[in-house]
């Protein structure tokens, strides 16, 4: 790779963008310049919807069957060419290999997934439902769909979307994440090589002016959108301002509770990996661990010797654990929140910050591993999603004021309880805020089958990404009455 300036894909053609500024993609482990993502206008994300609206009336008439061959067709290439999408997205996010392979792997899921749309998109009937008289509802597809894409799974995300909008007959546009372009170019070329009528699929790269563009054209019919918070919610009211069905999945703030029936050392284990995975740049990363009753002293050594035998480096390297932060930016961000923390009064047991690499890391974007203690709601860090390597230790006495403190933050994404008790079990389900709840997990995986996304201001919609959702989402239902004289 060579800092190329990248090109957008419409009408079946790769194009240069018409915009004049483009964005940096560097190596995160070895700042790198990889390629420039072109900021392009609102004149190409026009030429794309146009080409995904031009091809709109052949794709919606091409048999539902068909339509999942093309993508029986892709899950076959994605399969082959799994081990050099994942080396791309290790390359471009900094993230391990390992995490690379179940990035694409879970975005390989959803497309598996969609190939069964023809018995997914069916409608139902009643017979009789006055003398003589049937009733029947059918799905159909609305036309254009556009998904917006954060950087933290570079394959996968656009793979929650992008699969059933296309198997229910829309055509489709991708604005990947400006900072890790590259993994959706090489799955493009593979859409290409499954035989998509061009226009059905349609890449435009860019920022913001891309985003606000696709929310106002007047022929998106729907936008998907994850990424922050603050972005999420300005995406749900542009689109919603302008008539589309939205689906807007915000940013997070996690918290694990352990109790004292809790298996600790695979609770602690578990907990690690998920605050620490990715580089703590998940969604669903379990920043805060919530010591209840006694298992506190006993939970804080564990989860620092845990830290402490982290073994930081690059993604392509197997020995590695934890790979680097996404920019230089980010990495000063996530300085900056350590800070605060420090500031506002929690004691840091183990501080990433200093961490140096050599040779050819030296101008990476390294964070070591941190661990706060006594961690206080009110405190920064234990309300903002740091969205880095950093771990939260705060204590509770009971089970409820766990379950309080999880609900105390404005967000509700993921959450997990570590426990043998079933009547926690019980008392967490029905009482945690977010919507997506892990028992004795880390880290309450998005399965294909499954609908994905929280809530509170995590999740703006009402209709939530993959599984029987996302089938919702891209079809509009038709209510046919009928008699026959
Ligand atoms: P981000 O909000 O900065 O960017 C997401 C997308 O929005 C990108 O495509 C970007 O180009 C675009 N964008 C950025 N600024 C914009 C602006 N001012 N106007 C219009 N568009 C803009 O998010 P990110 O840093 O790429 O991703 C990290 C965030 O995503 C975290 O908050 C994380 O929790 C969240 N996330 C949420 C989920 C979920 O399922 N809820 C999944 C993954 C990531």
């Amino acid at each position: 790779m060579n800092g190329e300036v990248l090109k957008n894909l419409i009408n079946g053609a790769w194009v240069d963008s018409s915009g004049k500024e483009a964005v940096d993609v560097r190596n995160p482990a070895t700042g790198e310049l990889l390629a420039k993502t072109p900021l392009s206008t609102a004149k190409d994300v026009d030429a794309a919807v146009q080409a995904a609206q031009a091809a709109f009336p052949a794709w919606r008439n091409t048999p539902v069957a068909v339509r999942a061959r093309h993508l029986f067709r892709l899950k076959a290439l994605l399969d082959e060419h799994k081990d050099e999408i994942a080396r791309i997205c290790t390359t471009e996010h900094g993230k391990t290999l390992a995490e690379s392979q179940s990035d694409i792997g879970r975005g390989i899921e959803n497309v598996e997934h969609a190939c069964g749309m023809p018995t997914m998109m069916m409608g139902q009937s009643l017979e009789d439902i006055a003398t003589g008289i049937d009733c029947s509802t059918f799905r159909q597809p609305m036309g254009v769909f556009a998904a917006i894409t954060p950087f933290n799974f570079p394959p996968m995300v656009p793979l929650w979307f992008l699969p059933y909008a296309v198997a229910t007959g829309n055509t489709f546009v991708l604005k990947p994440s400006e900072q890790v372009p590259l993994s959706q170019r090489r799955i493009f070329e593979l859409m290409e090589k499954a035989g998509f009528p061009k226009g059905v699929l349609n890449l435009v790269n860019g920022g913001r002016d891309v985003v606000e563009a696709l929310c106002s054209h007047e022929r998106v019919q729907g936008v998907s959108f994850v990424g922050s918070t603050k972005i999420a919610r300005l995406v749900y009211e542009t689109a919603g301002k302008h008539g589309k069905r939205v689906q807007s999945l915000g940013g997070a703030k996690n918290f694990l509770l352990v109790d004292e029936t809790a298996a600790l050392e695979q609770a602690v284990q578990n907990a690690c990996d998920s605050a620490y995975g990715c580089a703590g740049q998940r969604c669903l990363a379990g920043s805060t661990v919530v010591a209840i009753g006694s298992v506190y002293e006993k939970m804080k050594e564990l989860i620092v010797r845990n830290a402490k035998n982290i073994v930081v480096g690059d993604g392509l390297d197997a020995k590695t654990n934890l790979g680097p932060v996404i920019t230089a930016a980010a990495r000063e961000r996530i300085i900056g929140m350590i800070g605060k923390g420090v500031a506002e009064g929690a004691e840091l047991l183990v501080d990433g910050r200093g961490l140096k690499m050599d040779g050819k890391y030296q101008n990476g974007f390294w964070l070591g591993p941190s661990v706060f203690d006594k961690v206080k709601p009110e405190m920064t860090i234990a309300k903002e999603e740091i969205f880095g390597p950093v771990v939260n230790i705060m204590r509770a006495d009971t089970l409820e004021d766990g379950i309080a403190l999880m609900n105390s933050v404005p967000y509700a994404n993921a959450g997990s309880l570590y426990t043998s008790s079933g009547k926690s079990v019980q008392k967490f389900k029905a009482t945690a805020h977010p919507a997506m709840l892990g028992i004795n997990i880390g880290v309450a995986a998005p399965m294909a089958m499954f609908p994905f996304g929280g809530s509170k201001q995590s999740f703006f919609g009402d209709v939530k990404a993959h599984g029987g959702d996302a089938v919702q989402f891209y079809t509009d239902r038709k209510v046919v009455i009928s008699r026959y004289f």
